[in-house]
């Protein structure tokens, strides 16, 4: 179909990744917004979305980021069941490793995360404590809430590949992993079962008189697309497209990076959680390495103390060898129109933080696999560590994005209520505070400033 068939629209979402896909399905299927469009010169899903880890879970330190990923859960499940298993949706939980005996603080946060929730936080402090151990169950028969294993027999029996030093382990239980690019894709055909459109153009500004003016890019030239609404879902161009609505986002830009590879050695139970490593470590270098690390500047911050946060996690079918370490260690912020800022020592740094706590690892240290993949991309976000959705100019543009590391499992709640905010249907509590208009809340933003320098 021409370009010229789609000149005019009841809302266009720009960006397809996870977010502006699932803000495209929510107006179309659940608000019945008759005319979508979505905007993309990429492929749907390829920048961003296509370098997420896949993760997902409901533990966070604040009841409203725990109430906005409980209903982006709900969501997927929902999704998930409807399809017959689309989302390949996995349910181990994530296990929070830590070598500090009784960590009140980390208990407390999740008192504090879980208040307005009802999950059960069930405190495993002898071995005659009723744990269920992680296990492949499909997520409708995995248990709930959060296990706190406070005793070494219990840990050494449940985790036994993980390294004798661990004292508590959280193993959160609403936590998995999910297809994301499964869940795009049906997503997009049910917008297109709606009559929802996909345009491969770039906007490259937008006017505005009684409406918005698009004026698009795509391989045919150029082009105007007029909408009633805008929703700017850019993900690392966010600001872009802000600019180009007279707004200045503050959203920022950090580059991320992953590594996978074939663990022929089967250093990681197929059965493990996604794990999660929270204590600060120096790394181990040999004297000679680190006097050379240490005497250029690019590379001395590897022989200082790490923040904690390195993870890792089998990937693929339990017969599968496959395995995934992250660390998102970097706080720099970059400029996502330059080439990306890969670190070609990134594979041997995360492999060696790893192998503090999964031992196994240490026989990759220095002949890591040759298929490697090293990968990366950007954790968009605010200085607090919150999403951006809601208005935009106090006209017809909203904003979804700033999802930084949690875009794809909030994708679903991020579009359902960014949706809502188009239509002006009733919000749910957390609304309010997930949108700009939070800026202006002095105290909430202290406190959101404060918790995210300490957090992962
Ligand atoms: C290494 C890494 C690991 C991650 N792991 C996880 C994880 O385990 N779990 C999790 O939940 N999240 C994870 N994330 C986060 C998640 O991937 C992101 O939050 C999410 O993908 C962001 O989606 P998005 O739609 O906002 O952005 P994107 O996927 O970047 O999509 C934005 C789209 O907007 C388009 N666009 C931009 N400007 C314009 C324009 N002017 N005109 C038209 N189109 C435009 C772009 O072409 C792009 O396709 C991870 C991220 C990284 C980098």
């Amino acid at each position: 179909m021409s370009e010229s068939a789609f000149q005019s629209v009841d809302v266009a979402v720009i960006g397809a990744g996870s977010v502006g896909i699932a803000v495209a399905y929510y107006l179309a299927t659940e608000e019945g917004v008759g005319s979508v469009a979505l905007i993309d010169p990429l492929d749907p899903m390829s920048l961003t979305s296509a370098q997420s880890g896949e993760n997902y879970r409901n533990w966070w330190p604040h009841p409203v980021m725990t109430a906005f990923t409980d209903h982006s859960i709900t969501l997927m499940e929902d999704l998930d069941q409807r399809s017959g298993g689309r989302l390949n949706m996995t349910r181990g939980g994530y296990a929070l490793v830590t070598r500090r005996r009784n960590p009140q603080d980390l208990i407390a946060d999740l008192y504090r995360g879980y208040a307005q929730s009802d999950a059960p936080i069930r405190i495993h402090d002898h071995i005659s404590s009723r744990y269920a151990p992680p296990c492949r169950a499909p997520w409708q028969d995995a248990p709930g809430g959060v296990d706190v294993l406070l005793d070494a027999a219990i840990i050494r029996k449940a985790f036994p590949s993980y390294a004798q030093d661990v004292a508590t382990v959280l193993h959160i239980r609403r936590a998995g992993s999910i297809s994301a690019q499964q869940m795009g894709q049906l997503m997009l055909e049910r917008l297109r079962a709606q009559g929802g459109r996909l345009i491969r153009a770039r906007v490259q500004a937008i006017a505005r008189d009684a409406r918005y003016r698009l004026d698009l890019e795509g391989p045919h030239g150029h082009s105007t697309l007029a909408a009633d609404r805008v929703v700017n879902a850019a993900g690392p161009y966010l600001q872009d497209v802000g600019r180009m609505l007279g707004v200045d986002l503050p959203v920022s830009s950090v580059f991320q990076q992953k590594i996978a590879f074939e663990d022929r050695e089967a250093a990681i139970p197929r059965d493990m959680p996604f794990t999660i490593d929270l204590d600060g470590q120096a790394l181990y270098w040999e004297d000679e390495d680190r006097a050379l690390l240490a005497s250029d500047p690019a590379t001395r911050h590897l022989t200082e103390p790490m923040p904690g946060g390195i993870h890792c996690r089998p990937d693929g079918a339990r017969d599968g060898k496959w395995i995934k370490l992250g660390w998102a260690y970097n706080q720099t912020a970059s400029d996502p129109h330059a080439p990306d800022p890969i670190d070609a020592q990134f594979p041997d740094t995360v492999l060696r933080g790893a192998s503090r706590l999964h031992r196994g690892l240490m026989a990759y240290i220095g002949r890591l696999p040759r298929g490697v993949h090293h990968y990366g991309g950007y954790y968009t976000m605010t200085e607090e560590n919150w999403p951006l959705i809601g208005p935009l100019d106090g006209q017809g543009a909203f904003v979804a994005g700033a999802l930084s590391g949690y875009g794809s499992m909030g994708a679903c709640a991020a579009g359902a209520l960014c949706a809502r905010w188009v239509t002006g249907r009733p919000l749910p509590d957390f609304a309010a505070p997930l949108s700009l208009a939070r800026r202006t809340d002095g105290a909430l933003m202290a406190e959101l400033t404060r918790a995210a320098k300490g957090s992962l």
